[in-house]
């Protein structure tokens, strides 16, 4: 899916973040300034979460309180060492799980997440996107019917 701007992005994450629920993961990947902590900031709108979203590269965590509480983690500094931080606390916490460069946690994920991939594209940026396990697949298909 392409996405022209960063305000297109912004409003995409805002209508998955309306849709998620406690104990849902998204997993982000993409390079460096691919637009993973921007989606968040959308992300964190739609759980109700008026706070300024500041990326969790040094702090690894950032925790928000929405509608739900909104686990923001970057563990590209962790590669290699999921034991580092108490994972189990964010993946099946009370709240939400998003993870910036998340794919790095391998068999750390838990068995149902949703997969979304941002890449540069010319200008804008691509989204790829597929889900793992049904809860995931099932609010894939909202989100995507929500965006048309
Ligand atoms: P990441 O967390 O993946 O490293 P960020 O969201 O921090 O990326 O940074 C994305 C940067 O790219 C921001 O400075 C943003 O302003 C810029 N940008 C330019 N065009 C776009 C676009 N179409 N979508 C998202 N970000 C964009
Ligand atoms: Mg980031």
């Amino acid at each position: 899916m392409k996405i022209q701007n960063e305000e297109t992005l912004i409003n995409w994450g805002e209508k998955l973040g309306a849709l998620l629920e406690k104990g849902d993961v998204l997993v982000l990947s993409g390079d460096l300034g691919a637009g993973k902590t921007t989606f968040t900031k959308g992300i964190a709108r739609g759980l109700g979460i008026d706070q300024m979203i500041k990326s969790p590269t040094y702090t690894i965590v950032r925790e928000y309180e929405g509608r739900l509480p909104l686990y923001h983690l970057d563990v590209y500094r962790i590669d290699g060492d999921p034991d580092s931080i108490d994972l189990d606390a964010f993946l099946f916490g009370e709240g939400v799980a998003v993870i910036e460069w998340g794919e790095l946690l391998e068999q750390a994920l838990p068995e149902d997440y949703l997969q979304l991939t941002l890449s540069h594209a010319d200008q804008g940026r691509n989204l790829d996107s597929y889900a793992v396990g049904s809860r995931s697949q099932e609010l894939l298909e909202e989100w995507i019917h929500d965006l048309a």
